[in-house]
């Protein structure tokens, strides 16, 4: 969706965006009713629980670098339609819906809340060719909703692969391995850091920029994606 469109969107009668219907805010009630989520996950590795819990069997003994995996939604319609407009077609209000979708973020108490917004870097090949990395736009909202700083260009990658969706998980985690890494002379980052993407799929990008992040001297990284594609991380 173009600028102007989205403007004419915002001061038009509201709507719902998915079936045009009555709506107090971008989703009616119905459509809300109906997403596929929020789902009880580890909080851990993202795998679905009857509730969400702080960790699963798998994972009580398990070494990873992120330290928290918020994956509300699963990746089915219309999250799935919703992540697509706004890859391919720049959609920028179902960038907004989806980031609502991550709201009110997960319930863990007394552990630190992040300090800042890392978006999942694109090659910047693939950036040029997009256009706009839909991470940092979904960043942009939460960032305002969470009143926490986006940190844009301090973690980059640069080695751009091929796309993984053609690979199995083991050869996912072996083609992005040392893909990523943290531009020198930026400012220093915060103890805790949101790391976000779209979709978590095997988790395997997500693993090798948590890592470059742990190594960067970062101490906490939460990983935070719209939705989750598969089983665990
Ligand atoms: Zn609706
Ligand atoms: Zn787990």
């Amino acid at each position: 969706m173009a600028l102007d469109e989205l403007f004419r969107w915002l001061q038009g009668p509201a709507r719902c965006y998915l079936c045009r219907g009555r709506a107090a805010g971008l989703l009616c009630e119905t459509c809300r009713e109906q997403l596929p989520g929020p789902r009880g996950a580890c909080l851990r590795c993202g795998r679905r629980l009857p509730q969400t819990a702080p960790a699963c069997g798998a994972c009580l003994n398990r070494r990873l670098p992120y330290d928290l995996v918020w994956t509300p939604m699963d990746y089915r319609f219309p999250v799935d339609r919703l992540i697509q407009a706004l890859k391919f077609k720049g959609d920028l209000v179902a960038g907004r819906v989806l980031a609502t979708l991550l709201l009110p973020g997960p319930d863990c108490g007394y552990l630190p809340r992040p300090q800042a917004i890392l978006p999942m870097p694109l090659h910047p090949r693939r950036q040029r060719s997009r256009s706009f990395n839909q991470c940092s736009e979904l960043a942009r909202h939460l960032g305002r909703d969470l009143e926490l700083p986006v940190l844009e260009g301090h973690l980059e990658r640069w080695r751009d692969d091929p796309p993984q969706s053609s690979l199995d998980a083991l050869q996912r985690r072996r083609n992005v391995r040392g893909a990523y890494r943290l531009r020198r002379r930026m400012t220093a980052l915060p103890p805790t850091v949101l790391l976000l993407d779209d979709v978590v799929t095997t988790g395997a990008t997500a693993h090798a920029a948590a890592t470059v992040l742990k190594q960067g001297g970062v101490q906490r990284v939460e990983l935070w994606a719209v939705a989750r594609a598969g089983g665990g991380l």
